[in-house]
């Protein structure tokens, strides 16, 4: 990874997986590394009106066919019926194994197709062209796609690498605020897990993120990227090392189950949980507290909430027994041992309901 040098670029990144390697490339939709008969959008209903005739536009001069097919949205529409709809098109559309699928929107549409792209005809090419801010900092980015069952979320998937990721920022100015703020989250996780550079910027820039400054915005994006890229291609498969950009994530899925999904978006309830993270990391690994401090004041004044809503222990706990990525019945959690140096680890049950318990309100 190298050190972050804060100028805006619009070259190409790219993440480095040998024969599968791929740009993230910057800037207004280009379709000019795309080739073949057809292409099937796959998007949903707010963002279809808002950018899918420029995609189709775009893609047109590349592909002879280019459908669009509008999926409802909503984190509930994560789910196989969904999955069925993108099959069923592409059958209705006669695509052979080289037609190339879009995915057109936030995270959930991303990781559909992204699905539907691995297991149609054993893999079809398909390019992620993400619209919400958590999309082009973290989903879209690394090949993990799925969709959610009744028993949990995101526990039907597979690995399979986009072609191409193509971030255009224009496409943020639609986005409501809560959204935003949500994909801020991800975007400070980067610092303590990777970047205490990037992390001191973020908090110069603050208010520039705030205003959604487009200068600030495609600099911490790129970086974010870079950062993911980097753990992705050291560990592709979540060997290991990839595990770390769960940081916050074991606290933060447990909140987002246990207070019915909808309430809490994905990007809130890791803000909240990378600071029991902090915290826990603090008491059990003597972490500097002014990490914890810091962390709490740029969450802050991107309008994040840091305090969570209460639980009660013993569902807390339980809800992250439950999580996929624990191992051999123990829960494993991203902990801190200072900015940028994260490590897996377990942790007694006392000392993560201490931290639980400092950072909820009744
Ligand atoms: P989302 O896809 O639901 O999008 C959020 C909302 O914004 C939706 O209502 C969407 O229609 C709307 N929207 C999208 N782009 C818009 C725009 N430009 N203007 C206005 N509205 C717009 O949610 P998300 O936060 O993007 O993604 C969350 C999903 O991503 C979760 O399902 C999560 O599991 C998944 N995820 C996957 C990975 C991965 O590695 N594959 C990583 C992180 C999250
Ligand atoms: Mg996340």
């Amino acid at each position: 990874m190298s050190p972050f040098n804060p100028t805006p670029n619009a070259d190409p990144l790219w993440i480095e997986l040998g024969a599968r390697r791929y740009p993230i490339a910057f800037g207004a939709w280009n379709a000019a590394s795309a080739s073949s008969a057809l292409a099937l959008v796959v998007t949903n209903e707010v963002v279809a009106p808002l950018y899918a005739a420029r995609l189709q536009e775009v893609l047109k001069r590349q592909h002879r066919l280019v459908d669009v097919l509008v999926l409802p949205d909503g984190e509930v529409h994560k789910s196989w019926p969904s999955v069925s709809l993108i099959l069923d098109r592409l059958l209705e559309l006669g695509a052979d194994r080289h037609a190339v699928v879009y995915a057109l929107g936030g995270g959930v549409v991303g990781d559909l197709a992204g699905f539907a792209a691995a297991i149609y005809m054993r893999g079809l090419a398909f390019v992620q062209v993400p619209t919400t801010l958590l999309a082009q900092v973290d989903s879209s980015v690394g090949g993990k796609t799925g969709f959610n069952h009744a028993r949990g979320k995101n526990l039907i998937g597979a690995f399979h690498q986009p072609q191409a990721v193509w971030i255009d920022l224009q496409t943020l100015a639609t986005l409501p605020d809560r959204e935003y703020r949500a994909g801020l989250a991800e975007m400070v996780k980067y610092g303590p897990i990777a970047d205490p550079a990037f992390f001191d910027w973020l908090e110069r820039e603050a208010d520039a993120l705030n205003a959604r400054d487009p200068a600030i915005l495609s600099v911490a994006v790129r970086r974010s990227c870079e950062i993911k890229a980097a753990v992705v291609a050291a560990d592709e498969h979540e060997g290991g090392l990839r595990a770390v950009l769960n940081l916050g994530h074991t606290f933060g899925h447990a909140l987002e189950a246990g207070l019915g999904y909808g309430e809490l978006l994905h990007g809130e309830a890791v803000a909240m949980g990378m600071v029991m993270a902090a915290q826990a990391s603090v008491d059990a690994l003597g972490c500097d507290p002014a990490l914890l401090r810091r962390l709490q004041a740029l969450l802050a004044r991107l309008g994040l909430s840091t305090v969570a809503p209460r639980l009660g222990a013993d569902r807390f706990i339980a809800l992250m027994m439950g999580d996929k990525k624990n191992q051999g019945g123990a829960i494993r959690y991203v902990l801190l041992e200072g900015m940028g140096r994260p490590v897996l680890a377990k942790l007694p049950h006392a000392l993560a309901l201490q931290a639980i318990a400092a950072h909820s309100v009744a």
